[in-house]
């Protein structure tokens, strides 16, 4: 590559500049972003082999603080920051504060941040904490946070960056568009992760403008997947007590609900339910396999695929995408459970020792 080719090389500018003339936001809001979005759409052997079909990966954890709530939080926080708010406040079961605090400090407003006490993996409090916010630790769940942070928008001079503020799916739908873009059309179903339920109603929202504009000839069936301790979009209740291992899907009553129940039935799509052990195993599936390493929440949609091959549905010869919603370094402490001391075999400095531990001969 020669240098003035190199120098031209193009940078992903992040979804607001990508797709500005799509998204509904204030015209002439500036963008407050740090390059998310453009995401690998990364081609699953394994699973394309297990499905007799093409299986896709969206692999979200690429987003600048590790999950797909930079798409939304760009938007949030231009829209914020171009209304002139001072300071913004969110619930989160962690990635939407460890975006939020990286975009806030980026745009210079003050972070607040409400979080189930105790629930939060390791790294996104990290990452919330290293960014600035302020970290309020509530004792209740995520539903319990986001009634609070409802109530201090509402009451105090703070802009509520939470999925229920519309800007978020706005940025969120984008990475339906580039899923199309990247494959020529949407594929013919899409699986994830279902927590709040904003990520699956915006995919629906950008899946519909495509096709209404011409830019895609069809829409996917939507296939939702929540962990069995807080589904209740599979049984249809809130769940009071939601309880995974998946915190990041640790939700009882999903904002979104009705925008994701849409989702389903317009696409003729479903939600279904898997356990934190299929969770889990699909986590270490997905690393061993296809070298993605997830947080275990982000693992639902292929625990849930992995859930529906074994029970008789049929994707041969179909094209699917699968969320990967998170990074995998968000969470080591869960990821690690079950194999026991990190490091099980020592040795001396000694070439030959080493060979003998490993098998080698
Ligand atoms: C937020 C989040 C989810 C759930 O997305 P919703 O929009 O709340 O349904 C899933 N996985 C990860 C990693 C998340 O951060």
């Amino acid at each position: 590559m020669s240098t003035a080719t190199r120098a031209r090389t193009h940078q992903w500018r992040g979804v607001i500049e990508e797709y500005r003339d799509l998204l509904e936001i204030p015209e002439g809001t500036a963008a407050v972003t740090l390059r998310e979005g453009g995401t690998a759409l990364v081609h699953s052997e394994w699973l394309s082999g297990l499905t007799r079909g093409e299986v896709w990966l969206k692999v979200e954890g690429d987003n600048p603080t590790g999950s797909f709530k930079d798409r939304g939080m760009t938007a949030a926080i231009s829209v914020a920051k171009h209304d002139g708010a001072e300071a913004v406040v969110c619930a989160s079961t962690g990635n939407t504060s460890a975006s939020m605090a990286a975009y806030a400090a980026k745009a210079g407003l003050k972070p607040l941040v409400l979080v189930p006490e105790g629930k939060i993996a390791a790294g996104k409090m990290a990452q919330a904490i290293l960014h600035g916010a302020q970290v309020i630790m509530v004792r209740g769940n995520f539903d319990d946070c986001l009634a609070m942070a409802k109530g201090l928008a509402w009451d105090y001079p703070v802009a509520l960056v939470n999925s229920v503020n519309p800007v978020r799916l706005e940025g969120q739908k984008t990475a339906a568009f580039e899923i199309c873009d990247f494959l020529g059309d949407a594929p013919d179903y899409h699986l994830l992760p279902v927590g709040n339920a904003g990520n699956i109603s915006a995919y629906w929202l950008g899946y519909g403008q495509y096709a209404d504009l011409g830019l895609a000839t069809r829409k996917p069936v939507m296939r939702g997947f929540q962990a069995e301790g807080a589904a209740p979009l599979v049984t249809g209740e809130p769940f009071p007590d939601p309880e995974t291992r998946a915190t990041a899907i640790r939700i009882g009553n999903p904002a979104s609900w009705k925008l994701a129940e849409a989702a389903r039935d317009e696409s003729g799509g479903s939600f279904e339910s898997v356990t934190d052990d299929q969770i889990l195993a699909a986590q270490r599936e997905l690393a061993c396999h296809d070298g993605v390493f997830v947080e275990p929440a982000s693992a639902a949609g292929v625990a849930g695929l992995l859930q529906q091959l074994a029970g008789g549905t049929s994707y041969a010869g179909k094209q699917l995408v699968v969320t990967v919603t998170g990074h995998g370094l968000k969470d080591t402490a869960t990821a690690l459970e079950g194999f026991g001391p990190l490091v099980d075999t020592v040795v001396d400095v000694d070439v030959t020792a080493a060979a003998e531990a490993a098998g080698l001969r």
